[in-house]
């Protein structure tokens, strides 16, 4: 499946990263802890580091990126403090030393106290120039944390979603590496029902269609062509694509809690997606 990777998903928009196997009522789902580099005329930025272990994956995946040319990383953008999103956070400000960190930067200070120099607040309408375009915060719709923003690249209009649009995916059916429209035997509505059931915990007890709505609103408010999840496959169909999401979304807030017993039946690595 790296093999795959860097994939671009929209001109100048990198995928990279890798898969995770997590098991599930007996079957084995793939997530993604993607990352993806946006190349500018003068910088790059890199959105989310990916979990600690694809460190090693997405090192080689931006060293390939800048072997064909693509300008210096000066940015890092993550969306929030959770493990998949910036558990390689250290990592990236330390091989890459003109990299500032960007977003809400609460709390990273305590963990690198000899990088905080190189953190900057965004807030919503925020902008980082790349030259030729730039990487904006905006509304995070569905936030996992208090802390939480979403991105949009202002040139070909790409979302950053993080923990929205999160969907596992099959890898015995080929599905590592494609986009959400190329995934033809993914069941959606499904994929996404039981990611918010095992990790979006508080989708059970909010109105999910006032959320969905939201979502609807800020595509259209943006321009939105790509969405570029952190744990689904990329979206380039908006139109087709985003209401099988949803309907995931909306189906499981009616569902019954059932990831407990589940993750103490199978102990071990991977048993459930513990951190969104
Ligand atoms: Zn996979
Ligand atoms: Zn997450």
């Amino acid at each position: 499946m790296a093999g795959k990777m860097p994939r671009e998903i929209a001109p100048g928009v990198f995928w990279i990263g890798d898969c995770l196997a997590q098991r599930h009522k007996g079957k084995i789902y793939h997530g993604y802890n993607a990352a993806y580099l946006i190349a500018g005329e003068t910088a790059s930025c890199l959105v989310e580091t990916g979990h600690p272990k694809d460190f090693p994956v997405i090192e080689r995946h931006l060293g390939e990126l800048f072997a064909r040319g693509v300008p210096p990383l000066k940015y890092l953008f993550v969306t929030h403090q959770e493990t998949p999103h910036c558990g390689g956070l250290g990592r990236v400000l330390k091989t890459f030393p003109d990299t500032l960190l960007c977003g809400d930067v609460s709390d990273y200070h305590l963990a690198f106290p000899q990088y905080e120099h190189r953190m900057r607040w965004m807030y919503e309408g925020d902008e980082i120039d790349l030259g030729g375009r730039s990487l904006m915060a905006v509304e995070p719709v569905i936030r996992d944390l208090r802390t939480t923003w979403w991105a949009l690249e202002t040139r070909e209009r790409v979302l950053f979603p993080g923990d929205g649009f999160a969907y596992s995916h099959y890898h015995e059916d080929g599905h590592c590496g494609l986009l959400a429209e190329e995934a033809t035997s993914l069941d959606l509505p499904d994929v996404s029902s039981t990611f918010a059931d095992l990790a979006l915990f508080w989708t059970k007890f909010a109105d999910m269609n006032a959320y969905c709505d939201r979502l609807d609103f800020l595509i259209e408010r943006h321009g939105v062509k790509t969405l570029a999840p952190t744990h689904g496959l990329p979206i380039t169909d908006v139109k087709a694509t985003v209401p099988k999401v949803q309907a995931g979304l909306k189906a499981a807030a009616l569902m019954p809690e059932s990831g407990t017993n589940e993750k103490t039946r199978l102990t071990g690595a991977g048993a459930a997606p513990t951190a969104a």
